[in-house]
């Protein structure tokens, strides 16, 4: 049922969610029931993010009015950073922009290559089928790590889908591929050609020192990054405090977005995040200048 909150004195009480997955990618709604759900649940605002496409945009779209929810266009690109793979989320994106759809074409040619690769060397650890298996178990053309993951639930290899990864998909481990993913700075550049906003995404995720992240930052903010994911699905009470001190010092925006990838996962519901900490510049202030496509302001600060 929709809550409506009986008093709604200003923006900041909207429900909003910039962070989502369909089975564009490796979610487990469609985009149409993702939207539909998030209506159900009472976002008002909801970013579908999918990993590396902007596939299931359009659909999205379409059911966005009869759920009641406004839909900002928004995609996770995956880059490689001195080692690492980090995500940035592209909020109010231009979903037809070409140089956008070029980037994006190259990382799902590259997901398509690692597929095959992850494939074989599952096999060689005597995992036979995992390409096919992966493969049948992605709607769309996106193959990623998740559906690998599901695939080796499904044969019985683990009990579920954070121990594939623990076992098989990640550094060290048998069906590990180092990722290539695209620079840091392309990435931004693709976003805002597009007029979207450049978001990192749940910072606290990854295995990086303090030192590490602040450089990070520090890089993306160079680059023209604009916001910094303090509230995330994956975030603790104290990863969120930490976050808004660095989107503060830092001078980024702050987004908010759950990571939601589907009702399997029910510790993680749509509707649910909590507000954003006090003093954090909101990311939804700065979608008023940059119009899908069309940069209507200054783009510097
Ligand atoms: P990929 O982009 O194909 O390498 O896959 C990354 C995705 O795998 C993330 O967006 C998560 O959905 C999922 N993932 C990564 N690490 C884990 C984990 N430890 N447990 C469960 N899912 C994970
Ligand atoms: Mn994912
Ligand atoms: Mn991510
Ligand atoms: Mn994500």
């Amino acid at each position: 049922m929709r809550h409506h909150p009986i008093v709604v004195p200003c923006v900041f009480l909207i429900n909003q969610d910039f962070h989502t997955h369909s089975t564009a990618s490796d979610g487990t709604l469609t985009p149409a029931e993702l939207v539909r759900r998030a209506g159900e649940a009472g976002v008002e605002r909801l970013a579908l993010t999918d990993h590396d496409t902007v596939a299931g945009l359009a659909e999205a779209a379409g059911a966005a009015a009869g759920a009641g929810v406004e839909l900002i266009p928004g995609v996770e690109i995956s880059v490689s950073w001195q080692g690492h793979t980090v995500h940035l989320v592209g909020l109010n994106v231009d979903p037809a922009d070409p140089t956008l759809l070029r980037g994006l074409a190259r990382l799902l040619e590259y997901r398509g290559w690692r597929a095959v690769e992850i494939g074989r060397r599952l096999e060689k650890a005597g995992i036979p089928g995992g390409y096919e298996g992966a493969r049948a178990l992605a709607a769309g053309e996106l193959v990623g790590r998740t559906h690998f993951a599901r695939f080796l639930v499904q044969e019985g290899h683990a009990r579920d889908v954070r121990e594939v990864f623990k076992r098989f998909l990640v550094r060290g481990k048998p069906g590990h591929v180092p990722g290539r993913w695209a620079d840091l700075q392309e990435a931004v550049g693709w976003i805002h050609g597009a007029g979207g906003v450049a978001v990192v995404a749940h910072p606290a995720r990854y295995r990086m020192t303090g030192a590490k992240l602040r450089r990070l930052l520090g890089e993306f903010r160079e680059a023209g990054g604009e916001a910094l994911e303090v509230v995330s699905g994956s975030h603790s009470k104290e990863d969120c405090r930490l976050m808004a001190r660095h989107a503060r010092e830092f001078g980024l925006a702050a987004s908010m977005g759950s990571d939601y990838h589907g009702p399997e996962n029910p510790w993680l519901q749509l509707g649910r995040l909590p507000a954003l900490p006090a003093g954090c510049r909101p990311v939804w202030t700065l979608f008023e200048t940059r119009k899908h496509g069309a940069v209507l302001s200054d783009t510097s600060r």
